[in-house]
This record gives C-alpha cells, sequence and structure tokens, in this order.
C-alpha cells in the first residue's frame, strides 16, 4: 500500500500557514478575526494551511478599495496601451513563478502536476496577454444613416466585478475571470473557491509585483454563504461574474437580481459523448478516456454519458473498461500521475454515493466503484463506468464532477440526439464520426454551447464557451467578455446645423 507524505520542511516552495485576502494592494494580516477553515491536500489529507475566512467587514473593505481604484484611481483613465504594457507584466511574473503555482494548486486542488504546470499554469497566463490584446483591438461603431446626424458607439468599463470561482481549474478559470475584467478598465474583488485558497493568494500577490496600481485586484478568501453572499450582495459592487454550481448559480442570479446587477453564470454539465459506428474508434475510445477522466473526472465539460451506437458498444465498452483499469491514478505531484485524488472528503463521498444510488436504479457497475485500495490516506476514487439502465437514471440526469462515466446505447442518431437533449443541462457535447452529415447533424441538433467533433475537451478562448439551459447564463469569449465587462455609450452629434422648433418665443 502506498503512504504519499508531505512534509512541510520539504516543501519544494513555501507555503502560506495561514491565507488571508489581499486587499488595496496589500496582503491582510493573519490575525484572530474570523473563522479558520482548514486547507487540506487531498493526497494526504494534511491540513497544509489554514484559511482565515473574510466576513461581511472584511468584504466591504474589499469591495471599497477596488470602488476607490475605480472611481478616482488611474486604472479605468490610463490608456489601453498603457493597461497592456501592465498585463504583460503580470503575464511574465506568473510564467516565471509557474513552478511554484502549480505545485501549490496540485497539492492543495489534487489536479495532477501535469496538467497545472503544463496546461491550467500556462492558460493563466496567457489569460492576461490574450484579453490585454483584446481590448487593445477593440473598436466602436458609428452610425450616419439618421441625416444629419453622426452617433458613435463606445465602450466604458462597467464598473466593480465580483468574481467567484469554483475549485476544479482555480488558477485558470480565476484568472480569465480578473484578465477580462480588468483589461476593459474595471476593477475586481475575487473570491476562489474555500477549499483551494492557496495558489491564487499566491496569484494575486504575484500580480502585485507589476505596476498595477492598488485597489484593481483585490481578494477575499471564504465560504459561499459569508464572504460569497457578502460579496454579491455588496451595493458597491457593479457586475458578478460566477463560475461553480447550478444550484450556487441560481441563488447568485437572484440575490444580483435584487440589486439590478448583470449576471454571467457558467454552470455545471452532464454532457453527451456519442461514439458512432462511423468514427475512427481508437481515436474515439482515447478521447471518450480522456473526456471523462482528466483533471480527475473535475470537470464541468466532462464527457459524462458515453453513448454508444448498438452495433460496436459491446467491443468499445469492453475496450473502455479495460483501458480504465489500466489508468495510473496517484500521488499528484509524480509525472506518472493520470488521475489524482478528488479534491476533498466531502466531494470523494458524494461520488462515491453514486455508485450505491446506481446499484439501486438497476445499472450495471463495469469497472472501479470505490475508494482506490493502493493508497493508505487519500482520496483517491478507481476510474469507474456503469453501464445505465436508462438516461431517466439518476447518474445520467445528475452531475457526478468525478471520474465516472455512465453509458447508454442507442439505435440510430436521432435517437442518440434525443437522449443528448433530455437532459437539464446543456454545456457541451461531442461526437465522434468520419461521416459529415451526421456530425453536422449532432452539431445543429444537440442543444449546448459547444459542440465537440472528433476531439475532446479543446478550449477556443476567441469563440464563445458557455451553456444552454441550466448549464449557464452569458459566454465567455474575447467579444462576449468584452460587452460584459463594458457598458455601450451612444453618443450623437448633429453635423450640420438643422432646423428646431422655437418654443416659448
Ligand atoms: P459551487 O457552486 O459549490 O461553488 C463555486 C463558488 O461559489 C465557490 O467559490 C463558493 O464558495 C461560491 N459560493 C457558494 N455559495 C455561494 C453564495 N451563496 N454566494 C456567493 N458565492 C457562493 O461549485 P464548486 O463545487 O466549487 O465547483 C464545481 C461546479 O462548478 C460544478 O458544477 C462544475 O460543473 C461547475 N463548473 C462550471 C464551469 C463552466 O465553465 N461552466 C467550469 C468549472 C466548473
Amino acid at each position: 500500500m502506498n503512504a504519499i507524505t508531505f512534509d512541510r520542511t520539504k516543501a519544494r516552495f513555501p507555503i502560506a500557514e495561514v491565507v488571508t485576502s489581499f486587499i488595496d494592494g496589500e496582503g491582510v494580516p493573519a490575525d484572530n478575526r474570523g473563522e479558520r477553515l482548514p486547507a487540506v491536500c487531498p493526497a494526504t489529507e494534511d491540513t497544509i494551511s489554514f484559511l482565515r475566512e473574510a466576513d461581511k467587514d472584511e468584504v466591504d473593505l474589499a469591495v471599497k478599495a477596488a470602488r476607490r481604484a475605480f472611481d478616482q484611481g488611474p486604472w479605468p483613465r490610463m490608456s489601453t496601451d498603457e493597461r497592456k504594457r501592465i498585463m504583460a507584466q503580470i503575464k511574465q511574473v506568473l510564467t516565471e513563478n509557474l513552478d511554484e503555482i502549480a505545485y501549490l494548486e496540485t497539492l492543495n486542488a489534487g489536479i495532477t502536476h501535469t496538467h497545472t504546470r503544463g496546461f491550467h499554469g500556462p492558460r493563466m497566463a496567457w489569460n492576461f496577454e490574450f484579453f490585454a490584446e483584446v481590448a487593445s483591438q477593440a473598436a466602436g461603431q458609428a452610425y450616419q444613416q439618421t441625416k444629419p446626424y453622426l452617433s458613435v458607439v463606445t465602450r466604458e468599463p462597467i464598473g466593480v466585478g465580483a468574481l467567484i470561482g469554483p475549485w476544479n481549474a482555480p488558477i485558470a478559470l480565476c484568472t480569465m475571470k480578473i484578465a477580462s475584467c480588468i483589461a476593459f478598465g474595471n476593477t475586481c474583488v475575487l473570491k476562489p473557491s474555500e477549499f483551494t485558497p492557496l495558489s491564487l493568494r499566491r496569484v494575486v500577490e504575484l500580480i502585485h509585483k507589476t505596476d498595477i496600481p492598488k485597489g484593481v485586484v483585490n481578494l477575499v478568501n471564504g465560504r459561499g454563504h459569508v464572504t460569497g453572499d457578502a460579496l454579491v450582495s455588496h451595493p458597491g459592487v457593479d457586475v458578478v461574474s460566477f463560475t461553480g454550481g447550478t444550484t450556487t448559480g441560481r441563488a447568485i442570479a437572484s440575490r444580483a437580481g435584487q440589486g439590478l446587477k448583470p449576471v454571467a453564470l457558467e454552470l455545471g454539465g452532464k454532457s453527451a459523448n456519442i461514439i458512432t459506428a462511423t468514427a475512427n474508434l481508437d481515436r474515439a475510445l482515447d478521447g471518450a478516456l480522456l473526456g471523462i477522466y482528466s483533471n480527475n473526472g473535475q470537470q464541468c465539460l466532462a464527457g459524462s454519458r458515453i453513448l454508444v451506437d448498438r452495433k460496436i458498444a459491446n467491443e468499445f465498452i469492453e475496450k473502455f473498461v479495460a483501458r480504465s483499469r489500466n489508468i495510473t491514478v496517484g500521488d499528484p505531484l509524480d509525472p506518472k500521475t493520470q488521475v489524482g485524488p478528488l479534491a476533498y472528503e466531502a466531494h470523494m463521498k458524494r461520488v462515491l454515493g453514486f455508485v450505491d444510488i446506481a446499484k439501486q436504479e438497476g445499472d450495471e457497475l463495469l469497472v472501479g466503484g470505490k475508494r482506490h485500495d493502493g493508497f493508505k490516506k487519500g482520496y483517491f476514487v478507481e476510474p469507474t463506468a456503469v453501464m445505465a439502465k436508462n438516461n431517466d437514471t439518476r447518474i445520467c440526469q445528475e452531475e457526478i464532477f468525478g471520474p465516472f462515466a455512465a453509458f447508454l446505447t442507442y439505435d440510430d442518431i436521432d435517437e442518440a440526439i434525443a437522449i443528448a437533449n433530455q437532459s437539464e443541462f446543456g454545456l457541451v457535447g461531442y461526437v465522434w464520426s468520419d461521416h459529415l452529415p451526421t456530425a453536422m447533424k449532432v452539431s445543429q441538433q444537440v442543444r449546448a454551447g459547444t459542440i465537440w467533433v472528433n476531439t475532446p475537451l479543446t478550449r477556443e478562448l476567441r469563440a464563445p464557451f458557455g451553456g444552454y439551459k441550466a448549464s449557464g447564463i452569458g459566454r465567455d469569449s474575447a467579444e462576449d467578455c468584452m460587452m460584459f465587462f463594458t457598458e455601450a455609450k451612444t453618443t450623437t452629434i448633429p453635423l450640420q446645423e438643422f432646423p428646431m422648433a422655437k418654443w416659448g418665443v
């Protein structure tokens, strides 16, 4: 049996003993105010740090700092090129410290180091370059059709953004929020997940090693119902950008609605991965495994319902099961590891609870289905696949958010599309087929924000990403983020004198 150990004295990088907020350019002291919550390493179950929760008063300080930086500070008033220069510095400082940030992320979130160092980390740094470039290329509009007027439309920063993120890809997702918010001249307060505070605290500290004015990027740490709710409800917040679960999204949208604050919601998914008989089945198999098991199975865009054409189902599923058994589960810091631990204990229990639910509902367990017994400690779950009785079962209708695939079979592509659409979610869809009309039919008829044809998980930052139905409201992309984080202003000027009524003459 494997014992993965954590020894603070041998840590590759220093780990803060207490993680606090970062407000107005300064780290908040680790005093005795507020709750202290453990930050746990899911591979060893050790408490590696404590999070000092920001209460309502501390959230108020953070929003006021962001407000001041927006209402009076230089950031919204400086030229776009100057902001771009500072965002390039941010990219550089994050890139220089990628090893440390990726290490902290892996330690606290359990995402493999291969993934945090090779994918989430570079994406984090690139977010700043990308959105600075978007802002610097943005143009307004001009209308001249109504003579003799010229109407010009300019876009102005919307104000203070409340940015709330999940634990499954903290650095990649939260920095996209920060970068897309500040690039257009806004200021922000970020609230990461209370389960994974370590990496983002360091990221925000590093952002302040650049010329960024104080108060532009603030951070508060704490639980959703305490710190998050205080942030969303704060009257000084102008706009709310949220990524997380659908139930939380509903609560946040109604809270933000009371203040008439625009919200962008990137929520859960239960996406169909349609494997047709016309696919390159070797590639479809590779893609299906990556689609459900990468990022330890904790991804909104997972292909978690795998729909296989009945003609090829036995062979495909047999191979999938054999490959699942062979996946290397283990220490997320080990470069050989493919699947690491789930992020925290209650989440692991919830994921394993779906094995019991599946058994009760008459689904057939194909592989996995239990806590991995190769480790003394850690929230390791075996890569799991279940043949679902039908699409009405809970394992097909609820987001499990773990290494847990639900298989279904179908007889023709219309049936596959109907099954794909019989879901409250609509985040993404996958289809594997070398027959173009079939792939296009799926692309056109599956009601989801993104369809991947013959590829798993390819994120194009320029193109809209977001969900239909209960998977969200709004989209992330260059243009969508600009629209969301700016207000449009129309200015109308007559180009020549025109007759005007002379009242009261
Ligand atoms: P969650 O909804 O539990 O929490 C997300 C964030 O919201 C956390 O920071 C949490 O503290 C905060 N929060 C909770 N209640 C709040 C409240 N009342 N007011 C303000 N903030 C509150 O989600 P999670 O478990 O951290 O993340 C997993 C979920 O995120 C999954 O459903 C997944 O599909 C979704 N997700 C979606 C996308 C996407 O792009 N669509 C990307 C990643 C994750």
